[in-house]
């Protein structure tokens, strides 16, 4: 299950995969500085393929959850949900 938005901890705000990637080497300098987005979870995420260059990866550039999150996190429901969606169509 893929998260459109992640916490950046070094930019301390949200942003996208494709922000992140973007930011790459400049600003952020580890796959690993990123949170969940809800201010009262910050699970830790993953940005998948962070640093490579096109034709280098399979997927394009995305975060990878923490099944870590806590119980009332807003992300956390929405991936729920997603996951509920796919497995009835
Ligand atoms: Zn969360």
């Amino acid at each position: 299950m893929k998260m459109l938005h992640a916490y950046s901890i070094d930019l301390q705000k949200n942003i996208t995969a494709t922000q992140a990637h973007d930011f790459y080497s400049k600003l952020i300098k580890s796959s690993q500085n990123f949170q969940c987005s809800d201010e009262d979870c910050r699970a830790p995420v993953i940005c998948v393929n962070f640093g490579k260059k096109p034709g280098e990866y399979k997927m394009p550039v995305h975060f990878r959850i923490s099944p870590k999150h806590t119980e009332n996190c807003s992300i956390q429901k929405d991936i729920d949900e997603q996951a509920k969606r796919l497995s009835t169509n």
